[in-house]
């Protein structure tokens, strides 16, 4: 029979009556003649929750535990979603991820997914359950420890699925109709996308749109999974095609230039005041903050003519503490030594992706100009090929998304 993944993420699973009524799409789908491999998302809020558990618990936890305790939203809403299946007659029962097995690496709260095993579920539909529910976010080590996939993470787990299965489809059923132009929540004018490509995606994934986990958008693209994004509250799904389907850029006729505008709120800037201008500085700062864990992003050193320079860095504004103890301990070890520590933990970053950039001169000019006349000033920039971020105010995040979105046009498709 043809396969299907559904997923149903937090605010879709929120309740007992949505669980009803995402249980209805499936079963719409099983009477359509499908198998379906259902991923749930713990209910929203729970994960958060949980979260604010453990740091409530344990400062510096070990995060093997965390797993333990996040990973339970999802054990919850896959036995109930199973549950209301059952009552509906369809054949259906639920999987934790240590049960299929969803077999990850070790590096817990941010594991990635090795392997798959598809003979237990397969050998069940075989004797005709015609819908498995799996706990999304949640896996397995190889040290036989629960370990999850970092927030967002049941995206990750549904297109898994999706290419582990060879399923027709991965669907993901949201709180919004599909891909926009920009985070609905920012701008009344963001556009919905009927089709987006997987590049930007990815970039806009990366970039702070958490509508898709990134890894859950790298993975479409290596398997050639078809995902689509829509709505589990509006029933206009009758032949396939609503909301945003991500795939080639081939399959794209007409496209902006500009796809779409991300942000990300919870950014940080760190400078290091008055550095040695010496071969390996850089290799002494970001060295030991990746091995402590800093994640850091955008990266900027101003060379000053008396052989000293500043050097500046973007990272999560969770993360600064860490930063801040690594960054001591390098100067008490006189490896690096600096005048001073700077750090401004209020802005955030706002960019641009699309395609287009890589035929079209004159984006970023674009873009600056639109933040001019707002009066916003930019602190780093940084691009590639398809994007262009950069640094603000954390205040004036709004309103460059809003002024950007104005800027490129994007409330009309080419
Ligand atoms: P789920 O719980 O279903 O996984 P998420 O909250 O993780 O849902 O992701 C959906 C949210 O992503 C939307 O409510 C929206 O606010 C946000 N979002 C950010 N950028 C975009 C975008 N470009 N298009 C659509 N939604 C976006
Ligand atoms: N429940 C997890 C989270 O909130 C995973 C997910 O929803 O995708 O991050
Ligand atoms: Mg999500």
């Amino acid at each position: 029979m043809p396969l299907l993944v559904m997923k149903f993420g937090g605010t879709s699973v929120a309740t007992l009556d949505r669980i009803r009524r995402a249980a209805k799409r499936v079963g719409r789908e099983v009477a359509n003649g499908y198998d379906v491999i259902v991923i749930v998302s713990a209910m929203a809020g729970k994960t958060n929750e949980l979260v604010g558990w453990v740091e409530e618990t344990s400062k510096l936890y070990d995060a093997r535990e965390y797993d333990a305790v996040v990973s339970s939203g999802e054990q919850v809403t896959a036995g109930l979603m199973a549950l209301t299946l059952q009552e509906m007659d369809v054949p259906a029962r639920s999987w934790q991820g240590w049960q299929v097995p969803l077999q990850t690496t070790n590096a817990h709260a941010s594991a990635r997914i090795e392997d798959i095993g598809t003979e237990a579920i397969n050998a069940k539909f075989a004797e005709g359950m015609r819908v498995a529910v799996v706990a999304g976010f949640q896996g397995i080590s190889p040290e036989n420890r629960v370990t999850t996939l970092g927030r967002g993470g049941s995206d990750t787990t549904a297109v898994a699925f999706a290419a582990a299965f060879g399923a027709e489809r991965c669907d993901i059923y949201t709180d919004v109709d599909g891909v926009y132009t920009t985070d609905p929540r920012i701008t009344a004018k963001a556009r919905k996308l009927d089709k987006i490509a997987f590049e930007e995606m990815l970039e806009l994934a990366s970039l702070g749109a958490k509508v898709l986990q990134t890894r859950s958008v790298e993975l479409a693209m290596r398997y050639k999974v078809k995902l689509r994004v829509l709505s589990s509250f509006e029933d206009t799904d009758q032949d396939g095609t609503a909301g945003t389907l991500v795939c080639d850029e081939e399959d794209i006729m007409e496209s902006n230039v500009v796809a779409g505008v991300a942000y990300s709120r919870d950014e940080a800037k760190m400078t290091l005041l008055s550095v040695a201008d010496r071969p390996g500085i850089a290799a002494a700062i970001f060295g030991p903050l990746s091995e402590a864990g800093v994640n850091v992003d955008m990266i900027v050193q101003n060379i000053s003519e008396d052989g000293r320079t500043d050097m500046t860095f973007s990272l999560p504004t969770n993360q600064v503490e860490r930063a801040k103890a690594a960054m001591t301990a390098v100067k008490d070890s006189g490896d690096v030594n600096y005048a001073e520590l700077v750090t401004d933990e209020d802005v955030a970053k706002v960019s641009v992706v699309g395609i287009g950039m890589r035929s079209h001169a004159g984006v970023a000019a674009q873009m600056f100009q639109a933040l001019r006349d707002e009066g916003i000033n930019i602190k780093v920039i940084t691009t590639s090929e398809i994007k262009i971020s950069v640094l603000i105010d954390r205040k004036y995040m709004e309103l460059a998304v809003q002024a950007l979105h104005d800027a490129f046009g994007l409330e009309k498709a080419a």
